[in-house]
């Protein structure tokens, strides 16, 4: 299905350019979309990141700016951070974070110093780069200590990272990652935070959504600090918030502005405070749950043809799965998987025996096919394209893939993807 043309001041200036935002538009309709991290954002967050909201400097919080007319922009991020402080239970929240990771190194600045031990998990095991990794900022200015999952289970070992804050005492603990399929348990970390006398961090980048929906349960009132994207399952701009209790509010403000940035991107505030307002309808709980459902039922029918699924299978909206069975590395079935209109990302499994660059694993997950309508019926066709696309990747039949593409792009064509152009 051919989406009509849209942005016609766009087309006027640069059609260059406007031909490339009509062929992602294209794309985003026409493929199942199954990155983790990834969404649709409605109409309504789109039309907000788009105001001329974008033209106004406003350094500082809320009526303490260094700039005057403020008299909007003031309510606009007051509006957002007290939607963002109903919607999670918080004391206090800070909408100003370009994004998840500048949002890390804020907390960094927040509580500890440069050198200081911090413990996350490791990058090959699910965690992220900003978590200490060593070839983040994080690591390099800090003394990163990891922690992973077990080798047979697939799960967080929690004596180790007990045994591990008490030997390193680190000043700050991060849980959470990009990769883990597995509810985190809050109150498990915040008990060895508490013992360690560190901070505890939880990145929910990936799982705020869920959270908000009610379908994870929440890191309040465990964690000092709630570190989040706002771009990912909350189905908001990419952007990203802090949140904590009111004790550290004015360390975590402080960081942000004007320890690490400078004016915020007041459009994207505008478009978070929408996602928030849509976060808490009644309908993004089912959304939330349904996002849930469908990677369970997916899951489910990749278990049945033969899948190996880190931790053998998920609680939430994102499947592991490593591809060493099926004899076909992770990126070459990533790419072939691309050709057949299925966009996923190649991700290192735990114990991962070969390179980041060329792991062993795919990542998938259910967001954006759930915030386009497809439902748990569905998921027996999505895991049989994907079943079919690594056996085409690992015999190399360029027409299967080609099948596969107009199949799903079939599909699609029923399921209109939120913000995208319709006639
Ligand atoms: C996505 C993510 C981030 C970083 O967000 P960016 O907006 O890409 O900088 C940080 N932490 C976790 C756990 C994430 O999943």
């Amino acid at each position: 299905m051919t989406l009509p043309l849209s942005h016609p001041a766009l087309s006027a200036t640069d059609p260059e350019l406007a031909a490339l935002v009509g062929a992602e538009e294209q794309l985003q309709a026409d493929t199942l979309r199954l990155i983790p991290s990834e969404n649709y954002v409605s109409q309504a967050v789109l039309e907000a990141s788009g105001t001329v909201l974008q033209n106004k400097y406003s350094e500082g919080y809320a009526g303490r700016r260094y700039y005057e007319g403020q008299q909007n922009i003031d309510q606009v991020e007051r509006l957002a951070t007290a939607r963002a402080k109903a919607l999670f239970g918080v004391d206090h929240a800070n909408v100003q974070p370009y994004s998840g990771s500048p949002a890390n190194l804020a907390v960094y600045l927040a509580f500890a110093e440069p050198g200081d031990t911090v413990m996350g998990m490791a990058l090959p095991m699910g965690g992220h780069l900003t978590h200490g990794w060593g070839v983040s900022a994080t690591g390099k200015w800090f003394r990163g200590v990891q922690y992973g999952v077990r080798q047979d289970t697939g799960l967080i070992d929690f004596d180790e990272v007990r045994d591990l804050a008490l030997k390193e005492r680190p000043k700050l603990i991060f849980c959470g990652g990009t990769a883990l399929p597995r509810t985190i348990d809050f109150a498990a970390f915040a008990e060895i935070a508490r013992e360690s006398g560190a901070v505890l961090v939880a990145d929910v980048a990936h799982i705020a959504g869920l959270i908000a929906g009610g379908a994870h349960p929440s890191p309040v009132p465990h964690a000092d600090v709630i570190s989040t994207t706002t771009h990912k399952t909350l189905r908001g701009p990419r952007g990203a918030m802090l949140m904590s209790r009111e004790e550290h509010a004015k360390a975590i403000d402080k960081a942000v502005f004007p320890g690490l940035q400078g004016g915020p991107h007041n459009q994207t505030t505008a478009a978070i405070a929408v996602a928030l307002h849509e976060a808490a309808q009644p309908s993004f709980r089912d959304y939330a749950h349904a996002v849930v459902d469908n990677a369970k039922a997916l899951a489910e029918a990749l278990l049945a043809r033969g899948f190996d699924l880190v931790s053998g299978g998920t609680d939430n909206h994102l499947i592991l799965m490593d591809l060493t069975p099926k004899d076909v590395p992770g990126k070459v079935a990533a790419k072939a998987l691309d050709r057949a209109g299925i966009v996923v990302n190649y991700n290192t499994v735990p114990y991962d025996p070969r390179k980041p660059f060329d792991p062993s694993g795919v990542r998938i997950g259910t967001p954006s096919l759930t915030s386009r309508g497809l439902a748990t019926e569905h998921m027996p066709a999505v895991a049989d394209w994907i079943d079919r696309g690594v056996t085409a990747a690992r015999t190399g039949d360029e027409d299967a893939l080609a099948a596969i593409r107009a199949e799903v792009a079939d599909l699609m064509a029923a399921f209109p993807a939120p913000g995208l152009p319709t006639d």
